[in-house]
């Protein structure tokens, strides 16, 4: 999976998971990519705050957390925006993807490698096997989402 920060015309920031990067062109030339502020279907990628590809840059660690340079202490406000922003968008991450559980890092290694259909997917994965998924250059991303019972 990839997570893109997105942009609409009016300057709102928001986040999209896609399986591919032609899956983002794919709903964004349907129209499917708008924005949950305003609605606007004028989004673009925010090319340099991808929080994939971490690469082998940290074996064994958690992916970084809040974007390091570029990226200014936000007022309260704004936090809270991202906040129920976050939580809408985990929502719509949460109907629209596949969950595979414990197969997630086998499902996510076989669309990596075109054996499998590419598809949103969410799972579970020990931090072993999301270090190991990491370090083969594969997309995956750790949410924080609110458990029900989800984990072992
Ligand atoms: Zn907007």
């Amino acid at each position: 999976m990839i997570v893109f920060d997105i942009q609409c015309d009016s300057g709102h920031r928001f986040e999209g998971w896609f399986s591919s990067v032609g899956d983002y062109d794919s709903q964004r030339s349907r129209g499917l990519l708008s924005c949950p502020s305003c609605g606007s279907e004028s989004v673009s990628r925010i090319p340099s705050a991808t929080r994939i590809n971490v690469g082998a840059a940290g074996r064994g660690a958690e992916v970084p957390g809040p974007r390091s340079a570029e990226a200014p202490p936000a007022p309260a406000d704004a936090l809270s925006l991202a906040q129920k922003l976050y939580s809408r968008f985990l929502d719509e991450v949460l109907t629209k993807s596949e969950d595979l559980g414990t197969r997630f890092p086998d499902e996510a290694r076989r669309i990596h490698y075109n054996e499998a259909p590419a598809r949103l997917i969410r799972g579970v994965a020990t931090p072993e096997e999301h270090a190991e998924l990491v370090d083969e250059g594969i997309p995956v991303a750790r949410l924080p989402v609110p458990t029900k019972g989800e984990m072992n």
